[in-house]
């Protein structure tokens, strides 16, 4: 019988419980039983392992269905303690923080505690992984470094925070490439997940809600992708980016490094002179103009510098990155043109969660922008997108349950400005600003939760208010 002291973290109370719980042996418990731990669960019961899924709200219809038809044991709306505290290792979902007090209790108990892209890395026999993460650009850059192994008629999957569980997809349809998009929360509990080409994007603040709001620990939980890779792999970032750049003496990083750059030459990576990308790698060379490039914008072409760069390091051909870049859609909710009523064109960017991203989409604007901006606040510092809000936006149109921060910081600069709290208001009363040969750009810097489902619902919605002007 194992005996754990646990300390009550969250008030001064002092309380210590005994928790008295036999670990049992190839017990895996899984907390969260959404897409990772429905795939995590599929996976270990293949593998043989004891699997009890908890759930502290509902779990949806279909995955409690996977549950059922598999055989696996699990609970919902609440946690059973003595139910968990036996299990040798833990797959928690990315969505639970640590400050969760059943977390708490599994850390104090010293049960091994994984996310799923670690538990699915165990499994992955000899398949070669790509794995990108940053603060911005990850989904577009591995649907991207996926088009582009698809295109060259590599067996390959697309997995992770995309929205397909990494563990499910080696339960039931292994391949020899993986491209995983790796948030920071899956990073936070790795520990011998080694990809063979690992990709920051970019860091700014984000999450920091997650992180003590101290933007250290969300960058050292951003570089863990490179901690445990050796001299046989790969890993690209980029040079432009100044919290990368600063960070990296900080770490040791074996794997062979791979730059991307738009501000100068490189001998090896990838850079961009004069509108031609440069693609330079083991002596070899390829040329491409980023007007051939599918997807437009300066972040894009930092996008498509890093997933050519990811597809040429695992031996991709040049003729078929050139041909991949030239074919690929561009994705819902990321500047996805909506339409243009009486001249004035509607984006829809509700993915930008982040001031970084929305910063790099009003980047992108060459028309008068109205601005629908705003949401659920993770710790917003508005300084940097100041300057492009005053060259570029006439109108603001607030969209979010609280909106106090915005007008503190665009008050002085945007003299229209107005709140709502719904889509559809917001699109009606930017169509009201807006005149011909302006755009109506929903681009929130903020997470949708106060209003919304999440972005795709608020990017639903707001299209919907689009189509009904
Ligand atoms: P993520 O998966 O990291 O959230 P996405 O590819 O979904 O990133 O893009 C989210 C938003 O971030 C886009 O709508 C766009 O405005 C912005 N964005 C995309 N790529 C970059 C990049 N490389 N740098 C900065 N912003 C970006």
């Amino acid at each position: 019988m194992d005996t754990y002291h646990f300390v009550c973290g969250n008030c001064n109370c002092n309380i210590k419980t005994q928790i008295n719980f036999k670990k049992l042996k190839n017990r895996i418990v899984i907390l969260g039983g959404g897409e990772s731990g429905i795939g995590t669960a599929l996976l270990a019961k293949q593998q043989g392992l004891e699997v009890f899924v908890s759930d502290g709200g509902i779990i949806k219809e279909n995955y409690k269905a996977d549950l059922i038809n598999n055989g696996i044991a699990f609970e919902e709306n609440f946690h059973t303690e003595e139910k968990i505290l036996n299990a040798t290792l833990i797959m928690k979902s990315p969505g639970i923080p640590e400050k969760n007090e059943l977390v708490k209790k599994i850390r104090a108990a010293g049960i091994e505690i994984i996310s799923e892209i670690e538990f699915a890395y165990r499994y992955k026999g000899d398949s070669i992984i790509i794995a990108i993460t940053g603060s911005n650009g990850k989904t577009t850059t591995t649907a991207l470094t996926y088009h582009l192994c698809k295109e060259a008629g590599e067996d390959c999957a697309m997995v992770g925070n995309i929205g397909f569980s990494f563990a499910k997809q080696i339960a039931e349809d292994p391949k020899k490439i993986y491209v995983v998009e790796v948030s920071s929360f899956q990073l936070d509990d790795i520990k011998t997940f080694k990809p063979d080409v690992a990709v920051i994007t970019n860091i700014t603040a984000d999450h920091l809600d997650r992180y003590e709001y101290n933007v250290d620990n969300y960058i050292k939980s951003k570089f863990r992708i490179v901690e445990n890779q050796t001299e046989d792999d790969v890993f690209i970032y980029n040079l432009d980016d100044e919290t990368t750049i600063t960070n990296l003496k900080n770490y040791t990083i074996r794997s062979i490094k791979a730059p991307i750059t738009m501000s100068k030459e490189l001998p090896e990576g990838a850079y961009l002179t004069n509108a031609e990308m440069h693609l330079k790698w083991k002596g070899e060379e390829m040329q491409m103009n980023v007007s051939d490039f599918a997807i437009k914008g300066k972040h894009n072409q930092y996008n498509s510098m890093a997933a050519s760069m990811a597809g040429t390091s695992i031996g991709i051909r040049k003729e078929k990155i050139r041909e991949a870049l030239q074919t690929f859609e561009s994705l819902e909710h990321r500047m996805e043109p909506v339409a243009t009523i009486r001249g004035v064109e509607f984006i829809n960017d509700s993915k930008a969660t982040n001031v970084n991203s929305t910063w790099y989409a009003l980047e992108t604007m060459t028309k008068p922008v109205i601005l629908i901006l705003g949401g659920v606040d993770k710790g917003n510092d508005y300084t940097a997108m100041k300057e492009l809000v005053k060259e570029k936006v006439k109108a603001i149109v607030c969209m979010g349950a609280e909106n106090r921060k915005i007008h503190e910081a665009f008050g002085d600069i945007v003299s229209l400005m107005v709140n709502t709290d719904n889509a559809k208001d917001a699109v009606q009363s930017a169509f009201h600003f807006a005149q011909k040969g302006d755009v109506v750009l929903l681009s929130p810097a903020s997470a949708s939760f106060d209003l919304f489902k999440n972005y795709e619902d608020r990017g639903i919605q707001f299209k919907e208010a689009v189509k009904d002007l």
